[in-house]
């Protein structure tokens, strides 16, 4: 689908091998046997295409992508493949906060395992965030020791912890400020839980980690302690960021070009897809518009990921109303959207977008 925002050019490094890269993986994403499995070949086409050094520093062998070529590529990757993209939105968050680790040959060493592919990363952040938050006892604490720092505990989500040679996790003190840390799987007291068979996307291999009294040492603390660890003075690092938005927007994307292909045989389709289409660009434009702006904020995050939210659910709704019986089957790119769709209802959703969310359910007007 075209985009014509006022602002939006599409982003000069997006070129030929992009769109190349793009077939592929939604090629390896067909069927719905594909969605059961860790994306590994999907996974070597990331590494190959440098998409692995998307969010590290030039300085450490990234690409160090700025956040329109980042949206623009998350948004273009979901609609391919959900679960590929997704994978690769835990491991950038992974490089992200290691990136704040003031340990230059920590981030030296460990970008290098990271860019070349040769280990990956992943985070188990949400118990610091949205995830058990009305739980009074922290699901992982953390004490400094002479040796480093121990954290014990569960990290409920972790994905692809099976795969992962790190984790980026962190723990509650005993005053209530928070530590973030590496988080080595060959630790000793690190044990992955097998990956959880969920709804859509369990070929993420998502799972939870059990942390037995694990010591990292002290080069392995990222940041902390402090109150709310995650939260940066810049912003970064929230729940319901911009990335989760470009995430629905392209799984909308791809269910509305789906409707799109149905309409060019079913002209009374065009009423549907005309409007979805329509509120799919403004997302769109709204998203490229206040980042060519800098003007994002968390308010506009969360409204941006609010309708991108309704979208998702809708537009997969839709596709799957205009393809009748034949999208009830599974496999079918409807019931594969409808599923992926409810995703966003979960994963690093801020409460604000989830009431409204669940408002907008029962129809609740403001
Ligand atoms: C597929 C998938 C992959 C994910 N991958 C990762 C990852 O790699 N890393 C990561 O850090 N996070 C990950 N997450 C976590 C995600 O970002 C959210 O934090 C998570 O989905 C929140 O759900 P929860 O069940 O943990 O929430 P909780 O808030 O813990 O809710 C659990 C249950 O507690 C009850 N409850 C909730 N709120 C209240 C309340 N106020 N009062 C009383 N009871 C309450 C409800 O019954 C609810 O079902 C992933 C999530 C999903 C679904």
């Amino acid at each position: 689908m075209p985009e014509s925002s006022s602002q939006f050019t599409k982003p000069a490094r997006f070129t030929d091998e992009f769109e190349r890269l793009i077939t592929t993986i939604s090629e390896l994403a067909q069927g719905s046997e594909s969605e059961h499995l860790w994306p590994a070949e999907a996974w070597e086409s990331l590494k190959q295409a440098g998409v692995l050094g998307w969010n590290v520093p030039l300085e450490f062998g990234g690409t160090d992508l700025n956040s329109v070529e980042m949206t623009y590529g998350y948004i273009r990757l979901a609609e391919a493949c959900l679960t590929t993209t997704f994978v690769l939105t835990q491991f950038n968050a992974a490089c992200q906060r290691i990136n704040w680790s003031e340990d230059r040959n920590l981030k030296t060493n460990v970008f290098n395992e990271l860019v070349s592919g040769g280990k990956f990363a992943t985070v188990g952040i949400s118990h610091l965030t949205t995830s058990r938050q009305h739980i009074s006892k922290p699901t992982v604490t953390a004490t400094k020791t002479s040796a480093g720092w121990l954290l014990d505990g569960f990290v409920p989500w972790v994905t692809g912890a099976v795969h992962a040679d790190y984790i980026v996790t962190g723990g509650v003190c005993e005053d209530g400020t928070q530590i973030l840390g590496l988080v080595s799987t060959d630790f000793q007291g690190v044990e992955p839980q097998p990956p959880i068979d969920m709804l859509a996307m369990t070929g993420s291999q998502t799972g939870a980690v059990k942390l037995n009294q694990v010591t990292i040492p002290d080069e392995n603390l990222i940041a902390g302690p402090v109150e709310k660890v995650m939260k940066r003075p810049d912003g970064q690092g929230g729940a319901g960021s911009l990335t989760t938005s470009a995430l629905a927007l392209g799984v909308a994307r791809r269910a509305i070009s789906k409707l799109k292909e149905e309409a060019e045989k079913r002209p009374d389709l065009l009423e549907i897809f005309n409007p979805l289409q329509a509120e799919y660009q403004g997302i769109f434009d709204e998203m490229f518009d206040t980042l060519a702006a800098g003007t994002l904020n968390g308010s506009i995050s969360e409204k941006i990921r609010e309708r991108s939210n309704s979208l998702v659910l809708r537009a997969s709704q839709a596709l799957l109303a205009a393809v009748k019986g034949a999208g009830f089957v599974k496999g079918h790119p409807a019931e594969r959207a409808i599923r992926e769709a409810m995703f966003f209802l979960v994963w690093s959703c801020p409460q604000p977008v989830v009431q409204a969310n669940m408002r907008e359910f029962a129809c609740v007007l403001d």
